[in-house]
């Protein structure tokens, strides 16, 4: 008798990679590692990119900033125990920033777990990330992992974008299935991000606030910045005539040198406005809950707020037009009830607004041209700002206290999703994260701002940008310690808490690992340094020395550090 023909088997390695790909997922970050080594060597053998860190943060912080940069969830492999910990952290932030990612991690047995026997790096993963991201998955046999997958992708993109863990236990990996069976069992995800159209009650709204305005003002926040309606928001704002202000990341969804930019009149524009359109920005703390002196008296600003969750709207002030939807449908529905006869905001606004913007930016140029050294913040960050300005497709990074805060301020944008920058919590840690997937996501080349401190972060991953041979820039902002490096121990016993070893050379670090270093102390030489290197396209660091005694401990936020209730004497 003839042999039947074997079956052909598939297993839940390539069932894992397979559904990935299927939903055009290309690249993975990760740390390898039990038990998930194998799936990284197969995935990259299967023609995924599989770009390996030292640290899982940090390729947890790459896998987010991909999903922000792309819409598709940012992959982020780890192994279990401490690996997912660490791909952990970068998973909230995600979440926090409304990120779209998804962090895959092996996991020990669930019977050795649920009996708390000890396994090799034992820990109830999914409990433990559940209360820390948007939604969280296991998956224990083979032919749910195309489901699995499947619900992890909606759940990260739709709606308010966000971080997904999904539990792939040890086992899962090994088991076999009908291979024929398992493509079956695959689900391309139709549609991840379904369009969310507001009513036309909530426009008709918003509009009649808009018009009673006398002092109307667009906030642009990284929501918008997200939602890649880089067109439609842009005619939004010419078409209405109203200035607006842009958060940190959502500089250059217009350039910062338009004529509507309120950028540099900031304070003036919060202040004295009477209704504020925020797109895809939250009333947080980075917008002073909406309330206090930076938004003038009490009660004299309305708000009309763009948000895809319904339970952003009032959760600092009240919100007189709610608009919820997607922020593409939503801007072109008030586009649309604009039509033709819309009145321009008065001019004397305008007007106030642009005297003050010029008046902000003419204090500002000398500081910026200064070449003295050692170098202040100011002259440092006007040789990069006329860099940036030569190359605006080239993609900023930017991390630090005084670093970040003048950074922003001084160095213009002047295309979408260019600046990545520390979001929401205001964290330190996700430079060298951001730079990698920046690079991989993009091919653009990536300049990184970086404090001293917040570099040491993630510093080890010069290794990792050297190795995979990305078009990184790093300027390491070099005033020997937290804040400024110019505190003392008064028992004179150990260096001060804020303090690094002096005149530390950065710029070795990544020599070490064969790209190029640079030690600068003047403007002019950062901007040689900066410019060789970034034509170079190779790896670069870039040692910028700077004054211990310039800036202010913790930038512009020095304030929420608590203060004793004790007054001094
Ligand atoms: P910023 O820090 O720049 O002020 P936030 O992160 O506070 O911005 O706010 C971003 C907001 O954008 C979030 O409330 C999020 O729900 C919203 N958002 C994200 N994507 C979209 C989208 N496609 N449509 C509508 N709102 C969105």
């Amino acid at each position: 008798p003839e042999v039947e023909a074997e079956p052909e088997l598939t297993d839940g390695f390539h069932l894992v990679i397979d559904a990935l790909k299927l939903n055009g997922i290309e690249t993975i970050y990760g740390v390898p590692g039990i038990p998930i080594t194998d799936l990284g060597r197969m995935a990259q053998a299967e023609g995924m990119r599989v770009i390996s860190f030292r640290h899982e943060q940090h390729a947890g912080n790459a896998a987010a900033i991909a999903g922000f940069l792309t819409q598709k969830p940012g992959i982020c492999l780890t192994v279990s125990a401490p690996g997912f910990l660490n791909g952990l952290t970068a998973l909230a932030n995600a979440t926090t920033n409304c990120f779209p990612m998804i962090l895959i991690s092996g996991s020990s047995e669930r019977e050795i777990v649920d009996l708390q026997q000890g396994d090799y790096e034992e820990m109830d993963q999914l409990a433990i990330a559940k209360p820390l991201c948007k939604a969280a998955f296991r998956v224990l046999h083979a032919a749910d992992i195309g489901i699995g997958v499947a619900r992890a992708i909606r759940a990260a993109c739709s709606g308010r974008p966000g971080g997904v863990y999904l539990d792939l236990p040890a086992k899962l990996f090994s088991q076999v299935m009908d291979a024929e069976a398992g493509q079956k069992s695959l689900v391309k995800v139709i549609d991840p991000a379904p369009a969310q159209h507001p009513a036309p009650e909530a426009i008709a709204r918003a509009l009649d606030v808009l018009k009673s305005a006398k002092r109307p003002l667009i906030v642009l926040g990284k929501g918008a910045a997200y939602a890649q309606a880089d067109a439609a928001i842009r005619s939004l704002v010419e078409t209405s005539g109203i200035p607006y202000v842009p958060m940190s990341m959502a500089k250059g969804l217009l350039p910062d040198t338009h004529p509507l930019s309120a950028g540099a009149a900031r304070s003036t524009a919060l202040k004295d406005s009477d209704v504020v359109l925020l797109i895809g920005a939250r009333l947080n703390w980075l917008l002073s809950h909406g309330k206090g002196k930076s938004w003038g008296e009490p009660g004299s600003t309305k708000f009309i707020q763009i948000d895809i969750e319904p339970r952003e709207m009032d959760s600092n002030v009240e919100i007189v037009a709610p608009v919820v939807g997607d922020i593409a449908s939503c801007v072109q529905a008030l586009l649309d009830g604009m039509g033709q006869g819309w009145q321009q905001p008065p001019s004397d606004w305008i007007e106030t607004l642009r005297t003050k913007r010029e008046a902000n930016v003419a204090k500002m140029a000398p500081k910026l041209m200064s070449n003295a050294s050692p170098m202040n913040f100011h002259a440092a960050l006007g040789a990069l700002r006329t860099i940036v300005k030569e190359r605006p497709d080239a993609i900023l990074v930017n991390e630090g206290a005084n670093t970040l805060d003048l950074a922003r301020g001084i160095i213009d944008m002047y295309q979408p999703r260019k600046r990545l920058d520390v979001g929401t919590w205001g964290i330190m840690g996700i430079g060298m994260g951001f730079a990698v997937a920046a690079a991989v996501e993009t091919g653009k080349p990536v300049l990184c701002v970086e404090g001293d401190s917040a570099f040491g972060f993630s510093g080890m991953e010069v290794e990792t940008i050297c190795r995979y041979g990305l078009p990184v820039c790093i300027v390491v902002f070099n005033n020997n310690g937290i804040y400024r490096g110019t505190d003392t121990d008064p028992t004179g016993r150990d260096p001060a808490t804020t303090v690094f070893v002096p005149d530390s050379r950065y710029d070795k670090m990544m020599e070490a690992f064969g790209g190029v270093g640079y030690h600068v102390t003047t403007p002019d030489e950062l901007t040689r340094a900066v410019n060789e290197a970034m034509n170079s396209g190779r790896p670069a660091l870039v040692n910028a020395v700077i004054d211990p005694a310039a800036g202010s401990e913790s930038g512009n936020i020095g304030s929420l550090n608590p203060q004793s209730g004790i007054k001094k004497k």
